[in-house]
């Protein structure tokens, strides 16, 4: 799929600033350095139309990406910044839950864990969380080309069971290096917002 038009078009901290157009919206959601901003530029083409994180933990905000007016990307900023406090993690996490139990054009979230790691506790309760309001989620495991291919299925498991993942969830190795797992992204992307 190719897009030519991508807008980073607002950020929002409550639900007076989400758009209003009524489209599709499909949620990124990761620890920071994960590599978001550059599956989202991989999966449009470009080469940066998403910040990357030198600023880590810094805004926290949903930042919404008007993609040529059939969905959006919505950014959650990365969690598991030791930089951010108690009080500031709680708010955005306020602000997360608004979002996620209320918003009907929230199509589904991508987790991002990173494909050489055991996940996080944050990684963990996050998708816990998601399959507790049973929202359809894809977990997506980057920097694929750093892992020998022989580790892929040790890999692949320790990823299934940290976060107990559950049969119907889909885990796609990433990497935007290589391309790997584009196509597969975008499917489960169309699927889910129908675009
Ligand atoms: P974000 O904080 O989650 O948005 O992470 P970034 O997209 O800024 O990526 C963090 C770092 O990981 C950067 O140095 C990227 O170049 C690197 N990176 C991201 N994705 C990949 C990948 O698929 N393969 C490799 N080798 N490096 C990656």
């Amino acid at each position: 799929m190719q897009f030519s038009q991508i807008d980073m078009e607002m950020s929002a901290v409550d639900e007076k600033q989400y758009p209003t157009k009524h489209l599709p919206e499909i949620v990124l959601s990761g620890r920071s350095n994960v590599g978001k901003s550059s599956l989202i530029n991989t999966l449009l083409s470009r080469k940066s139309i998403a910040r990357t994180s030198s600023t880590p933990g810094k805004t926290q905000t949903l930042n919404f990406y008007n993609i040529a007016s059939k969905l959006y990307f919505v950014d959650v900023p990365g969690y598991g910044y030791a930089k951010v406090s108690k009080k500031q993690r709680e708010q955005f996490g306020k602000i997360i839950e608004t979002y996620l139990q209320t918003r009907s054009e929230m199509k589904g979230v991508m987790l991002l864990v990173d494909a050489r790691h055991t996940p996080t506790e944050d990684d963990f309760n996050m998708y816990n969380y998601l399959k507790y309001y049973e929202i359809d989620t894809l977990v997506v495991a980057t920097k694929v080309d750093k892992i020998k291919r022989n580790q892929r299925d040790k890999q692949a498991r320790l990823i299934m069971d940290k976060l107990q993942l559950e049969p119907e969830d889909n885990l796609i190795f990433f990497s935007s290096e290589t391309g790997e797992g584009h196509d597969d992204v975008w499917q489960w992307i169309q699927t889910q917002s129908g675009v």
